[in-house]
């Protein structure tokens, strides 16, 4: 018996807090949520509750009035952070509550903001998120981000549908990528996970000192591994030894680069939603592991504005690996959301890594500085994969093996 697309959301939202979080017994669940999206939010809660979830609670937002600020406040208070939004993460994380982000946005919701309101907003909520995104980044607390389908997003993928068409497409698009097809949507899960598991494996087995970027669309760079360095994807451990999975959907296998070790041109292959402005045709120089040249076809000053937040924005936090041949990128769609688009290729991350480093719990900043970990207020995934990607490991015994070729894992 086939299911039908109500039933088969509920399976998503079953799986978010299953996989997603696996969610244990007298948990707290914290949702962050558009006010659009609060019937899916309350399907959530439903299957949160059916697992034991000692209470939810709600953390509402809406782009029209996250665009009324943006146009009509007062323009300090793009300067601070209300201090109870503040609270509220601090405190569901300390506690080790679930965490669930749905998102989805209107990719173009700012289009026309003063860029340095938007900048100075970054830079206060970079800031005021500190110890979460700590915690968040340490696993300390299960988090889960996912994305369900809004008017304005879906009509900004589907721009030649109507509303209720471009709707219904793009949670087919959704449903697929996350392998709820009508079966046991949590086994489908495991199972996937357990393939990008085996690339994990192998990667730490070659312990890689550097990886060699070449496609035809320019990119030319090395990207130096730090020491100690472990690759992951898929399910993951929290600080607590229960496994989740911090996307939903997810493609990649990733670590962290050696903060001074990138040197060589990367050329972006996908346009970049970020901030509610939409950043394409763009490329970086990196020197010594910072970005020291940007250019950009469209938006290339909001781009200049994010590698320029802090002094780790113009470093890189994270080196992603994707199949050329996924889900994702077969469907050909741009997404204008990173959750998706990121899964569709290779990708970097400017910003703060994730300390993919053995031993990391027991490190201090200056520690994992020095391992070559790079700390920032952001981190933001750009997609450079193309159908014609060549990677190259190289061993510390100066061996090379074939990581990518055409765009696809040679193992
Ligand atoms: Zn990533
Ligand atoms: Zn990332």
């Amino acid at each position: 018996m086939t299911k039908n697309v109500e039933e088969l959301k509920k399976d998503y939202a079953d799986l978010l807090i299953r996989s997603g979080l696996n969610l244990r017994k007298g948990q707290r669940l914290a949702i962050s949520c558009p006010v659009e999206c609060a019937d899916f939010a309350r399907l959530c809660a439903e299957a949160a509750y059916e697992a034991g979830c000692r209470e939810v609670i709600m953390s509402w937002n809406d782009d029209a009035l996250t665009r009324l600020k943006y146009l009509h406040a007062e323009d300090d208070v793009f300067d601070s952070v209300n201090p109870w939004e503040k609270d509220f993460r601090d405190i569901v994380s300390e506690e080790g509550a679930g965490w669930l982000a749905i998102y989805a946005e209107d990719p173009e919701n700012l289009r026309g903001v003063d860029p340095d309101r938007i900048s100075r907003a970054q830079k206060a909520h970079g800031k005021a998120m500190e110890k979460f995104r700590q915690r968040e980044m340490r696993s300390e607390f299960p988090w889960c981000v996912c994305s369900v389908p809004t008017d304005a997003w879906a009509k900004a993928v589907f721009p030649d549908m109507d509303k209720e068409d471009a709707k219904a497409c793009l949670w087919e698009e959704i449903l697929a990528a996350c392998r709820v097809d009508g079966g046991d949507a949590v086994q489908n899960w495991k199972d996937h996970s357990d393939e990008l598991q085996r690339h994990v494996q192998i990667l730490n087995e070659y312990n890689f000192k550097e990886l060699r970027y070449k496609n035809s669309a320019g990119t030319d760079v090395t990207v130096g591994l730090p020491e100690g360095h472990f690759w992951a994807g898929g399910e993951e451990n929290g600080a607590d030894g229960r496994p989740f999975s911090a996307n939903i959907p997810t493609e990649e296998v990733f670590t962290l680069p050696k903060r001074d070790s990138i040197n060589g041109t990367i050329v972006a292959t996908r346009p970049l939603a970020h901030n509610g402005t939409l950043i394409e045709g763009f490329s970086f120089e990196v020197k010594d592991g910072k970005i020291t040249d940007v250019h950009a076809e469209k938006g290339e000053q909001i781009l200049r504005d994010a590698i320029s937040v802090d002094e780790g924005a113009s470093y890189f936090g994270e080196v992603a690996l994707v199949p050329y041949d996924s889900p994702i990128s077969n469907s050909g769609i741009l997404f204008m959301n990173t959750l998706f688009d990121e899964n569709a290729s290779c990708h970097f991350a400017f910003g703060e890594a994730y300390p993919n480093i053995y031993g990391a719990e027991n490190m201090s900043e200056e520690e994992l500085k020095e391992r070559g970990a790079n700390f920032s207020m952001t981190h933001v995934d750009f997609m450079v994969g193309s159908s014609d990607m060549t990677i190259t490991g190289i061993t510390h015994d100066g061996e090379e093996v074939p990581v990518f070729v055409n765009g696809n894992f040679a193992f």
